[in-house]
Parts: C-alpha cells; sequence; structure tokens
C-alpha cells in the first residue's frame, strides 16, 4: 500500500502549481457510466478530446494501462476509436495491452479518443486501484480510466459526466469535486492520480459543499460515518491551519476490497479505501491525517525528506492538537516513528542515494518518511527554544507553502535561506546534517513539556538477505549468517515466490515473516522473525506534567 502511496503522491504537488500557469488549452474528459447492475455488469464510455496535438508517425499519443498489481487478467477495452483534423487515426499500437498508443501517420489537431471500459469484479487487484463495482457505482483511480495526452503540453482539464444512465441521484465525483469540474492548467498526467466514482452512494456529509465528503456504493461491515466525521472534521480543522481561504475538495471513497482489505491509497485530493470482513476503521486515522497533510504541504521540487517528512511528522500532530486523538495516541504515534527510525540498519543512507534504492528496500525506502519527521521535530525544538516559544516549525512550512501557492519556484536553497533567517547557520548545518545520512535526533522535549526522552532496547529489522541485490530477478542474494532468515532455513540462490516486507513490519517488532521460494523445482517457505541484534532506540514517554499544558 505504501509504495502505491508513494507513486501517486508523486504527483501531487503539482496541483497547487498549475493554478500560476498562463492560459492553456482546454482538453475535455467525458464519462459516460451505464447503469451498474450486477458485479460483473457495468461499464463506463470515455471520450477524451485533446485539442492541438501534433504527434509523428509513430511516436506516443496516449498512455492507458490495462493493468494492475495483482489483477489476474487485464482490464478490456472496447470500440477504441481515434480521430483527429484528417479523419480516423489509424492505431498501431493500443488496441490491447499497456504500451503507449501510436498511430502509422501524423495525428495532428484536435484529437479525440474514444473508448469502453467493461468492468467486472473478478479482475479485482490487491490495492483498491482498478476499476470497480460496488451497489449501483463504480469507482477507479484515474489510472484506469482516463487516456492520457501525451503530447508533453500542459492542459486546463474539464471534467464532464452523463450519468443519465444510472439513475435518478447519480453523481460523478472525482478529487477535484462532485459533477461537472473544470481544474487549472497543469500536466494531463494529474488525472491519472486522482479517484473517478460514478453512481448512487451512500455520503458523509450527506450534502457536499466543497471541502470534506466520503462515498460508498456498497455495504460496509462496519458503519463509516463515525470515522468519516472524524476526517472530516480534521479537514475542516487542517484547512484553518495551514491557511486555507477556501477548504479544498477531498473525498474519500470507500470501496470493498475481498482482495487486501484495510488497505489505502492516496490520491491527488482523494482516497481509496478497500474495506473486507474485519477492517479496523481506527487504524487508518493515521494514514487519513497523514494523506490529508500533503494535499496543503507537498512541495514536489523539494524532495520526498521535505513532503513525506511533514507529514508524518504532522500526522498524528495535528488530529492530537485538534482534539481528535489522545495524547496517548499521539505518543504511540510519535514512537512508531522514532522506533523505526533508530531500529534501521539503513538510517545512515544520505538522501541524494535514496530515490536509487527506493523500491528495492522498505528500510530506504522509509527514511524520507522516518528521518524527516524527526528532523521537523528537531527544528521545531530549536525553533521554539531561539524564539522563547513565540515561533514554531509550522511558521516556516507555512511561509514555503504560502510561497508555492503564489507561484514561486521552490528549491532546497530557499528553504536553507528561511532556515538561516529564523535559526543563523544552525539551521542550514541541521539540514546538510540529515540530507547526509547524520543521526537526527530530537532533543529530549522536542516534542512539548508532556513527553521526554528515554533510551530503550530493541532489535534492528533484518531481512536476513540483501533486498536491494535480490530486487532485479528475486534470487536470494547477501544471506545474513547468524540471520533469523538463515537459521529458518533460507539459502544464498532461492527463488523469491512472495517475500512480504511491507513497509509496516518495520515497527512491529513481533510480527514474523513467511517468505516463499522455490528451491530447484521444490516449492519451500520460511517463517521468521524479520530481526537482528539488539541495539539503543530512542523513544518518548509521557512526564508528569498535567494534560492541560500539553498540546
Ligand atoms: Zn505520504
Amino acid at each position: 500500500m505504501r509504495r502505491l502511496t508513494a507513486t501517486v503522491l508523486m504527483t501531487a504537488g503539482l496541483v497547487a502549481g498549475a493554478a500560476r500557469a498562463e492560459p492553456a488549452p482546454l482538453m475535455t474528459v467525458l464519462l459516460k457510466p451505464s447503469a451498474m447492475t450486477a458485479p460483473a455488469d457495468g461499464h463506463v464510455d470515455v471520450t477524451v478530446t485533446v485539442p492541438g496535438m501534433d504527434v509523428a508517425a509513430g511516436q506516443p499519443l496516449f498512455v492507458l494501462p490495462t493493468m494492475a498489481p495483482n489483477m489476474p487478467s487485464p482490464q478490456p477495452r472496447t470500440d477504441l476509436s481515434v480521430t483527429d483534423a484528417d479523419g480516423a487515426v489509424p492505431l498501431v499500437t493500443g488496441q490491447t495491452g499497456d504500451a503507449p498508443w501510436t498511430s502509422s501517420r501524423r495525428v495532428h489537431g484536435e484529437v479525440v479518443a474514444r473508448y469502453r471500459l467493461p468492468i467486472d469484479n473478478a479482475r479485482g487487484s490487491g490495492p483498491p486501484i482498478n476499476l470497480r463495482i460496488d451497489g449501483a457505482s463504480f469507482s477507479t483511480p484515474g489510472r484506469m480510466l482516463v487516456a492520457i495526452p501525451q503530447s508533453g503540453a500542459a492542459y486546463r482539464v474539464a471534467i464532464r459526466w452523463d450519468v443519465s444512465a444510472m439513475g435518478p441521484g447519480a453523481v460523478g465525483v472525482t478529487g477535484y469535486g462532485d459533477g461537472d469540474v473544470e481544474i487549472p492548467a497543469g500536466p494531463p498526467g494529474r488525472l491519472a492520480t486522482t479517484m473517478f466514482a460514478g453512481g448512487r452512494f451512500s455520503r458523509e456529509p450527506a450534502l457536499a459543499q466543497g471541502g470534506f465528503s466520503a462515498l460508498w456504493g456498497g455495504e460496509p461491515p462496519f458503519d463509516p460515518r463515525p470515522l468519516m466525521q472524524w476526517t472530516g472534521r480534521l479537514h475542516g480543522w487542517m484547512s484553518r491551519f495551514f491557511k486555507d481561504e477556501v477548504e479544498p475538495p477531498y473525498r474519500v471513497i470507500l470501496r470493498s476490497n475481498p482482495q487486501n482489505p484495510g488497505g489505502g491509497v492516496a490520491m491527488t485530493q482523494s482516497f481509496a479505501v478497500g474495506y473486507g470482513e474485519g477492517t479496523d476503521p481506527e487504524a487508518l486515522k493515521s494514514i487519513l491525517g497523514h494523506e490529508m497533510t500533503h494535499t496543503w504541504t507537498a512541495i514536489e521540487p523539494l524532495g520526498k525528506w521535505w513532503s513525506e517528512g511533514n507529514a508524518v511528522y504532522y500526522q498524528e500532530l495535528l488530529p492530537w492538537r485538534a482534539g481528535q486523538i489522545t495524547t496517548e495516541q499521539y505518543l504511540a504515534g510519535v514512537n512508531r516513528t522514532a522506533m523505526r527510525y533508530y531500529a534501521n540498519t539503513r538510517k545512515h543512507t544520505p538522501e541524494a542515494e535514496v530515490a536509487d534504492q527506493f523500491w528495492d528496500d522498505t528500510r530506504v525506502r522509509l527514511m524520507p518518511y522516518d528521518r524527516g519527521a524527526l528532523y521537523f521535530a528537531v527544528l521545531n525544538g530549536q525553533i521554539v527554544r531561539a524564539s522563547g516559544g513565540r515561533r514554531s516549525v509550522d511558521d516556516l512550512v507555512r511561509t514555503m507553502m504560502m510561497r508555492f501557492r503564489g507561484g514561486e519556484e521552490i528549491t532546497e536553497a530557499k528553504w536553507l535561506e528561511v532556515l538561516r533567517a529564523e535559526l543563523g547557520e544552525a539551521g542550514p548545518a541541521t539540514h546538510r546534517a540529515m540530507m547526509s545520512g547524520q543521526l537526527v535526533l530530537p532533543a529530549s522535549g522536542d516534542y512539548g513539556p508532556c513527553f521526554r526522552r528515554v533510551v530503550r532496547k530493541a532489535r534492528v529489522f533484518e531481512p536476513g538477505y540483501d533486498l536491494r541485490a535480490t530486487a532485479s530477478d528475486k534470487v536470494v542474494r547477501g544471506l545474513v549468517a547468524g540471520s533469523e532468515a538463515e537459521a529458518a532455513g533460507l539459502r544464498d540462490g532461492d527463488r523469491i515466490v512472495a517475500a512480504p516486507f511491507g513497509d509496516s513490519m518495520q515497527h512491529d517488532h513481533a510480527r514474523v515473516v513467511t517468505v516463499e521460494v522455490t528451491r530447484g523445482d521444490q516449492p519451500l517457505s520460511f517463517t521468521y522473525l524479520p530481526r537482528g541484534e539488539w541495539v539503543d532506540v530512542y523513544q518518548w514517554e509521557r512526564t508528569a506534567v498535567p494534560e492541560t499544558s500539553c498540546r
């Protein structure tokens, strides 16, 4: 889940950045869903109209994936046609498969792509990211729905819905709001990273008036209303905290997902939750806090240490300050992050090396999240002390966002200037130390007077082999001598079938992993605790300071 989360957020910052672009051509996406009458009986007709294209023969026209992780069969498309100023466009690729659509001739002028996407829930994937029918509704990330033009140009986008076939009360919704919407100029790829849903829904609040709204077409095994009311209150509070004059749209779409219940996928101004039997709505609060923070603070050019670092820093801090979680819940969140970081054997990886290893090793992938969050805590402590309590890191984050929203190009050098103005040379020094991989350690009182730092013993997260060297061809390499993996029987040369080293495993010290391999022709599986040597880890505990002085 986290993997997808990170993927789709790469473009989240573009939404805010789009507002400053020059007037751009208007591309139109028309969506006409059928009635959704059964889990395999529905379709969506899509028409994408793009003005002013000029694409040479053989060059990519559109991209529309047909596969998502764990889908048993590709998403078909039927009735595909593309026309341009010269009439029907002869497609070479595009009728099937994931390859970019290409034509045997130059394509120019207004280009119109039409196609139908039949929906069958049996094509369900693990993460909630394919087309799916729930009740009398469908939902999907734009990635599987909208053919994205590859011209490289920026477009304003009109999203138009024709839900007349879906019956009375039907509505079309995206992360950009309800019904027909027009979004400012920006790269068309952002349509891939927001949720689309159409049909008849239960909603919370029942009437969306901009801002927050949650929707579900099916019947979750729990009542989503309390969690969604919680989320809506937090969204409003965060809008004010981040000084938004208008609460931006945010849509949470709940879908059934028998393959991977409880998983969430963050999209632009939207969030998809897959529910199943046994889904714990409480467990979704941190991730909702995290993903909504991105709506305001994502500044993609600064890098993951910024966007993920401040999202983890704020994911429990803001719900706590808003009075929406208890002090104990907040402290548990702080300690979860600290535990993962201090028990991470890759914690000295320089930030500049993270991107290269991001998908290969969960330990490296979480560096910008965990180290980034602790870095913001360190900065906050420094700023609070230097200002005698008058200022905090919130002021600096808000400054950067205001400048970004105002259209300014934001660079790391500008962040260093802001730090220098606030803290003198100590500010940039703290930043450079974090970026270079030096240990990031908040002072005992950096989370406020109600918490103090303590040292505990914990075992480092140790998968038992080299995740990175194994990533490309799934052949186990670098087995760690004396590791739990070795003791369980895993060997170099085993071929991985499944090795579910999810990101959440790193802070869950009791969680065992089952690695499935083949050795020769023989299928084998090894279950072990992915933990290595004992080390000191920093945690925080509650002081005797009364609750009223905490937040
Ligand atoms: Zn994130």
